[in-house]
């Protein structure tokens, strides 16, 4: 069976095709500037030439029709019929309460995903559009939606709401929500493989740890707590998201520096976190590279590293105890030095690390816990494109 994933922003998609036979991807690519007349096609089918073109293409049925016809053309191609996609998974950012799983697309879905605007207008309009042009393009193939919130839909009440008047939760339904929650789900499913245990025996805190970075407490499989909340800007520093602050700094900041509600979000979405401490960059790297001369460097990194090791702490409270601590993503897979930072800060918990498996690059789930280590810390590289197929294959199977 091949199952189509797509990610569809409001002038971007990236998709992977996967032959479920044995999970392969067997071709990826993205779409960048639609809507310009010099949008960027790039399509890479396994085994076979890599394709980059500049063209016109003005809205994402178009973006989508052509990938579809590069995945059956001669040259680039790697299936000789657009039928041989049996279902579409598309991630959604924002499932509201209203889904707690994945979801085959009929109109009523699509009314709920349009219910949930309010709560993600960034990113849930443009999933819904990218739904409707594969409807458009493949009409007749079931289309799953896949919800970056529903993993977290397990949490308990005391861990979701706000300590704020209950008519606004009522009202607006302003809750914690979570993100990233496709990751968490794949990484501590892989966790508990790896380890060959039951996910029902494990207390699990899962550092999600890229550009956009957030904690979940999972308990027996299930979303316990996350550090993400309505919003995925509260919780840890991020890339250039503040992460935690004092609410009352917003109204401050916006009558001292006199600054509209655009300006006070973007300052806290795209200026803060690492590049607005360091005022070098969001990019890990270059923080690390520049730590050991440029204080402002060193204090965002510090701070970075303080913020993940207390939400580490909290969930282990919250649980009442951790056996594995994952960490995965762009920087959580690659950056031995902030693992170890956090790790030599938490011998309180029994968490041993070994520097020589810390050390080791590799695209692999790995320990890097010593045999003495009373938590095993894992590297789990994710891949929510896959759960998203795997997901979407699921629900096609169990509507049939
Ligand atoms: P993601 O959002 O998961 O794609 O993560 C992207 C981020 O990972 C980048 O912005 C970098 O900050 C970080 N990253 C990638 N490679 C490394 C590395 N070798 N060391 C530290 N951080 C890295």
């Amino acid at each position: 069976m091949k199952i189509f994933v797509l990610n569809c922003g409001s002038s971007s998609l990236k998709y992977q095709l996967f032959d479920m036979k044995d999970e392969s991807v067997i071709a990826s690519g993205k779409v960048e500037r639609i809507g310009m007349e010099d949008a960027i096609l790039t399509h890479e089918p396994t085994g076979k030439e890599d394709l980059k073109l500049v063209t016109e293409i003005l809205d994402h049925t178009t973006a989508i029709e052509k990938v579809f016809n590069y995945l059956v053309d001669p040259k680039y191609g790697v299936i000789s019929d657009i039928n041989e996609i049996e279902a579409v998974g598309h991630r959604v950012v924002h499932g509201g309460e209203v889904f707690s799983d994945s979801v085959k697309v009929d109109a009523q879905v699509k009314a709920a995903i349009k219910g949930t605007f309010d709560l993600a207008p960034l990113h849930n309009p443009a999933n819904l559009v990218g739904i409707e042009a594969v409807e458009t393009v493949l009409p007749g193939v079931p289309n799953v939606a896949v919800f970056d919130t529903a993993f977290h839909q397990t949490m308990p009440k005391k861990a979701y709401m706000y300590a704020l008047p209950r008519i606004l939760y009522k009202k607006h339904k302003i809750r914690r929500y979570g993100f990233h929650g496709t990751s968490h789900k794949y990484v501590s499913q892989k966790a508990a493989e790896f380890l060959s245990k039951s996910i029902e025996d494990l207390k699990i805190v899962s550092c999600h740890i890229g550009n956009g970075a957030s904690i979940a407490a999972i308990d027996k499989g299930k979303s316990v707590d996350t550090s993400m909340g309505m919003t995925p800007l509260e919780g840890l520093m991020m890339g250039t998201r503040s992460g935690d602050i004092d609410p009352a700094i917003i109204p401050f900041v916006m009558e001292k520096e006199d600054l509209t509600l655009n300006e006070v979000n973007s300052m806290l979405n795209k200026h803060s976190g690492l590049l607005g401490v360091s005022g070098i960059g969001s990019d890990m790297r270059d923080i690390e590279e520049n730590m050991d001369s440029n204080e402002n460097a060193k204090l965002a990194f510090d701070m970075y590293e303080y913020r993940i090791r207390k939400y580490i702490g909290a969930y282990a409270a919250a649980m009442n105890g951790i056996d594995v601590l994952i960490f995965t993503a762009g920087v959580g897979e690659n950056s031995n030095i902030l693992r170890k930072a956090i790790a030599n800060n938490l011998t309180y918990l029994g968490i041993e690390i070994d520097d020589k498996l810390n050390n080791i690059r590799s695209k692999e789930v790995r320990r890097i816990s010593t045999p003495n280590s009373k938590v095993e810390v894992l590297v789990v590289p994710t891949n929510e494109e896959l759960m998203i197929a795997r997901d979407t294959l699921r629900i096609v199977k169990s509507s049939k």
